[in-house]
């Protein structure tokens, strides 16, 4: 009887175990199991009638990147957004355009789950497309990440943080460009870029280098798990930078003083700067000699012209001596023919 239950047990297994592996051979070969976690964004046509295949190739994105910016949040955003891809800047409704800074890609929406990407800006600008989608979702899972509290996140976190994770800066923005700033003393506060950005493009890009550059050296120094858990921290009375200053145990003068340190000597920026001005400083240092030299070269062809003039004089002179005497031997020879036809005529007349 026993044995008979336990036979009864072990065929239902296998029959089990049968089935699991006939279903799953069942499934064309190729095609991808199920996701653990479905996708959150849904990429959507916008404006100007978009080519499908802008819309795949956006979508092939998000599935391949939107996993790993769901992880480093710790799977916490879970709200569905929407991407939407517009074909180009001059068919965006008025309202959409008035958040597209110059030369960007695109923009975050927070609280209305929606991104907005502008397909003509992206080949305009060169952006890349992982970069620009991967940007935009940061800002919209830091939005879910610390939800109820997205307001209360500075701006320049939001936009150094999209740039850091997505490796990738906005609007051509460089930490290179910061350099001298920083020595001459005329970074911008981050207390100015807190609430919003400038709106005038070379200072813009400063904010997006400087937000950039502290945000990456944060992650740097004190790890990415600890920056995100300053921004988790955040709440009605708790600011981005009272939780930092707490969790580093350093305060907000402390931090902006190391990091303007690195800038200056732990970046590397300084070289770079230096070897990107260096044919620059090449062709000045070269300007003397290039200007001695076309100097030479004038003198030189002033030279070579004054010579070819004065053998021209000389030619002519010699040229109008020789047709002088010329002249002078044909009204010699002209003087004697008068001659000789007055001496034929008084012999004429003396016939006549
Ligand atoms: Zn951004």
């Amino acid at each position: 009887m026993i044995l008979q239950q336990i036979f009864r047990l072990f065929a239902g297994l296998l029959l089990a175990v049968l089935l699991v592996a006939t279903s799953s051979c069942d499934r064309p070969r190729g095609e991808a199991a199920p996701a653990v976690a479905e996708r959150l964004a849904e990429v959507v046509a916008g404006t100007g009638d978009p080519d499908p295949s802008t819309l795949a190739a956006i979508t092939r994105v998000v599935e391949r990147e939107e996993p790993a910016v769901r992880a480093l949040f710790r799977g916490r955003p879970a709200q569905r957004y929407f991407i939407h891809v517009h074909a180009d800047r001059e068919h965006l409704p008025a309202s959409l355009a008035a958040n597209l800074h110059e030369d960007s890609p695109g923009f975050a929406m927070l609280g209305t789950r929606q991104i907005h990407v502008v397909w003509g800006e992206m080949q305009r600008t060169g952006a890349s497309m992982r970069g620009v989608v991967v940007h935009e979702m940061v800002h919209e899972m830091l939005d879910q990440f610390v939800a109820p509290h997205g307001r209360a996140l500075p701006r320049w976190f939001h936009e150094g943080l999209a740039q850091t994770v997505a490796g990738d800066t906005y609007l051509g923005a460089r930490e290179d460009e910061l350099v001298w700033r920083a020595a001459a003393g005329r970074l911008e506060s981050f207390e100015s870029l807190r609430g919003s950005f400038p709106a005038d493009k070379p200072t813009l890009q400063v904010a997006y280098a400087q937000s950039y550059s502290f945000v990456a050296w944060l992650a740097r120094e004190f790890g990415m798990a600890t920056v995100l858990d300053v921004a988790s921290s955040v709440d009605a009375s708790t600011s981005f930078e009272i939780a930092l200053s707490w969790r580093t145990k350093r305060s907000s003068f402390d931090l902006n003083t190391a990091w303007q340190q690195h800038l200056l000597h732990g970046s590397g920026a300084p070289w770079r700067v230096a070897f990107d001005q260096f044919f620059s400083l090449l062709m000045i240092g070269a300007l003397p000699v290039l200007v001695l030299a076309l100097m030479r070269r004038l003198a030189v062809d002033r030279r070579a012209a004054q010579r070819l003039d004065a053998a021209a004089v000389a030619e002519d002179e010699a040229f109008s001596a020789a047709a002088s005497e010329g002249t002078d031997d044909e009204a010699a020879g002209e003087e004697h023919g008068e001659e000789r036809r007055s001496a034929g005529a008084s012999e004429v007349k003396g016939d006549a």
